[in-house]
Order: C-alpha cells, then structure tokens, then sequence
C-alpha cells in the first residue's frame, strides 16, 4: 500500500499537465491546484479503504478535469447559439456590437465623468448623456434610462399609479416569461388593476366606462408572446391616447421588444416601433435595451418631458439605476443608429440580414466538413427573432442536421452542450438539426472543431 501511494504524482507534475493548464485562464490557477489536490485526495483515500494500486496518471488527470468542468458549468460561459432563435432570453439575449464591448472596456478599466460635469468642475448628471442619444434616436421629447424593461414599469406605476388604478385591457394582461406577470407587477407596485373588455374584444367605450376619480394610469402593453386571432377588436392606441388627454390622465405602452427600425427591411413582418407609438401619442413608452435595440440589458422610459422629470425625482430611480458600463455600452450601440451603415454592425441585424441561399452555402461547408463523422443534411430551418418580438413570425434560415451513427441524437445534443465553447441546438425527429444563422460565420471553424469531437463520443 505504501508503493502505492508513492506511485501518485506530484501536484505540481500535474499541474504541468496542458489539459489541465488549459483551465487556469477560465478559473485561475488557485481553482486548477484545489482540483488537482482533491483529485490526488480521492486517489490516497481510496488506496488506503481497498488497498490497491495507484490509478494511472491519465486517470488523475482526467478526475481532476472533470472536477474543474463541472466547476465550469457553474460560472458563465460562452455558447454557440445553434437555436435560430435570435433573441434567446435563456442565452442571453443581444449579443453586443464591437463599439458596445471597446466603450465597456474604455469606460469599466478606470475613472470616468459618470457624474461629473468636466466643463464645469462640479457633479454632473449620470444620464444627462445617454438622454441626448435616445432623444436622437427615438424622436423622443425625454428619456430616462433603467436597469430594464420591468424596473422601467415599475417606475412609472410608482411614480404615477400607487394607491390608484391603472386601465388594462382584458386582451393585454400578459405574462412575458422569467415570472413577469402584468397582474403581479402591477399589484406589487401598490397599483390597483382596472380590468376592462373581454379576452377577445375590447372597445374603447370599455376603458371611458371605467374611468373614476381615482384612475391614474391608461396603460397598453405589447401582447409579445401571444397573439389571440379570430373575432377580436382592439383599441387603438391613438384612441387611447386622445382618451388620455381628455381625461387628463397619462398614457403607458409597454413595448417590450422595442424596435428603432422597420423589420419589414429585413424581410420580416412590421413590429412597432417606438416611433409609431410616441407618433400615436402615447405619453410614456417602456422598452428594453436587449431586445431589438441590440445593445446592453437596460430599461428605456421615453415620453413626455414633465412626466419623466417627475420619475427623475423618484427615490425610486436610485434603486434601479444602471452603471458605467451598461450606460457606456448603451451610449455605444445608440451611436451606431445614427451613422451611415452603423446598424449592420448591431450583431442582431448583421444576423438578420444573410438571404437563406448564403446561410446553405454555409451549411454545405459544415456538411463538408462533418461528412465522414455522421450522416450531415444541410436542411432548410426556421428560427424566430423571441424576445418578445414577432411572435408568430418565423426567420426562415439554413442549418444542418447531424444523424449519429449510433442514432441518439439526444447524447450527441448532451456531448455538444459539455464541449467548450458549448453548442445549443433543437433535437428533431433523431436529428440534432444546428441552425447557422445565429452562429457567427467567423465562429464556424470552432463549430466544427465541437461537432467533431461530440460526433467521434
Ligand atoms: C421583455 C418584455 C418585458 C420585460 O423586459 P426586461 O427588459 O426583461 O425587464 C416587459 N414587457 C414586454 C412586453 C416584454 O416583451
């Protein structure tokens, strides 16, 4: 027995070991020595209950590995995005733009004039700049900038709406996903939910019958998830607005997905703007910066100047503030809305813009490559933009669907999400079908090196 603990390594010949050197850039090396250490302990403790010999080097090193794995899974790491699904909440959202990710490292490495006003020497506004940005961007006449969309509606239902009813349609009480239900929100708010109309049909005269002195908030939402088709009336944002003014109360959209250009560009279905709803009127728009806008999580308000300087005195507003690098992030992708081209550099558009034709030329290339692997079809796809946004709306795209030669898909989608980078991809019918359009081309050799790997078991 004691041989055989004298047959284990060192810990230090271990940490030699390239497989293992590989994870001191991902954990630190302190993580890389305490795998190594618990893998040495493991092989002493087990010498000494059996008695038998000491395990192989191989054997150690693939312990410890498979120790600093796990620890992996268990911090964020980068994902190839084979879903087709643009806009992957679970995959984090928008992937940022080059201009977003150098303004985060300009701005996050040292001290900036977050609030200070380098004109005048004294403290300054933290969302005086990135206003003038959104202001230009959007068309509108004020804006105010949160940590995202659900912190946006609860600014403004506490601002304006505590103790008081809030007007929603029957058709427009949604829940978003990740716990977001429009009823919860607004009851944890301390606003008082006038519901009105029916699930399908909803007129104006429903919301003007249940106006009361104590109404404080006409509130839309963008039905995001869902879309309820048949025998159905709405009413019309405009309609609502005017409404709003009549009665002297403001008006809420919650847009969610918030779109700054037309979709119909890039072959999609229209998906309102924020411009249509401040051009119908509305007087409080809320949007998030992660959806369409391509940019950092984040929650716009933009609207009405008078109402966003009442939100702007909230103490609320200290609690839901955003922070250096997600305003310069923001800042950053706002920018490229206003230069010629600069939007093809927002990776969601960029993603957007290749015709199916471009994305098969792709997917014959990975055929190409996989081919001697396993049974490789390139495969017309269909993705979604998600987020919110077009919910019915397929992306049609290109991809490819891989057939194990031992028929399990299922596995073969397991191995994929345990290799780094990891891939995620849709199992369809036995085949793990890997769309192309939301994996950077630039990204296409390292999903080849994964798939190799995941195919070979
Ligand atoms: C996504 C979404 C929200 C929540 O936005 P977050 O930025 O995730 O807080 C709210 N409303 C609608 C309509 C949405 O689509």
């Amino acid at each position: 027995m004691d041989s055989a603990f004298r047959e284990l390594p060192a810990v230090n010949e271990l940490l030699d070991e390239p497989a293992l050197v590989a994870f001191a850039k991902s954990l630190g090396p302190s993580a890389v020595k305490a795998a190594v250490r618990d893998a040495l302990g493991d092989a002493r403790r087990r010498i000494a209950a059996d008695g038998g010999s000491a395990p192989s080097f191989a054997t150690l090193v693939a312990s410890a590995s498979a120790r600093l794995v796990h620890a992996e899974t268990e911090s964020l790491l980068p994902v190839l995005n084979g879903t087709g699904i643009l806009l992957h909440t679970n995959l984090g959202r928008a992937p940022l733009p080059d201009e977003a990710l150098d303004a985060i490292a300009a701005i996050g490495r040292g001290y900036s004039n977050l609030e200070f006003d380098l004109d005048a020497g004294k403290r300054g506004s933290r969302y005086a700049r990135v206003t003038g940005l959104v202001r230009e961007t959007t068309g509108a006449a004020d804006a105010l900038v949160v940590n995202n969309c659900a912190a946006a509606i609860l600014l403004v239902l506490d601002t304006f709406a505590k103790g008081r009813e809030v007007i929603v349609t029957r058709n427009q009480l949604i829940e978003v996903g990740g716990g977001f239900r429009l009823p919860d929100v607004l009851e944890r708010s301390g606003a008082v939910l006038v519901e009105v109309g029916t699930t399908n049909r909803v007129y104006l005269r429903d919301v003007e019958g249940a106006l009361s002195p104590n109404t404080a908030l006409l509130m839309r939402t963008h039905p995001s998830n869902y879309r309820i088709e048949g025998f159905v009336a709405d009413v019309a944002a405009r309609d609502l607005a005017a409404l709003g003014r009549r009665a002297g109360l403001p008006t809420l959209e919650d847009l969610g997905s918030g779109a700054l250009v037309d979709l119909a560009a890039y072959g999609l279905p229209h998906e309102r703007t924020v411009g249509e709803a401040l051009a119908d009127g509305i007087d409080l728009i809320t949007f998030s910066g992660d959806k369409l806008l391509g940019g950092p999580q984040a929650g716009i308000i933009v609207g009405d100047p008078a109402l966003i300087g009442r939100m702007r005195a909230n103490p609320l507003l200290r609690a839901l503030r955003v922070d250096k690098v997600t305003l310069a992030a923001l800042a950053a992708t706002l920018r490229l809305y206003l230069e010629p081209g600069g939007i093809e550099r927002i990776p969601l558009y960029a993603m957007l813009r290749p015709s199916v034709d471009e994305l098969r030329v792709r997917a014959r290339a990975l055929q190409a490559a996989l081919g001697p692997l396993a049974d490789v079809e390139v495969v017309v796809t269909s993705g979604l933009v998600g987020g919110g946004a077009l919910p019915a709306a397929a992306v049609p795209s290109a991809g490819i669907a891989l057939r194990p030669r031992d028929g399990d898909a299922g596995a073969l989608a397991e191995r994929a999400r345990g290799a780094r980078p990891a891939v995620v991809a849709r199992v369809e019918d036995g085949a793990f079908i890997v769309d192309v359009r939301t994996i950077p081309p630039e990204d296409d050799a390292r999903l080849v090196a994964v798939l190799r790997t995941a195919l070979a078991g």
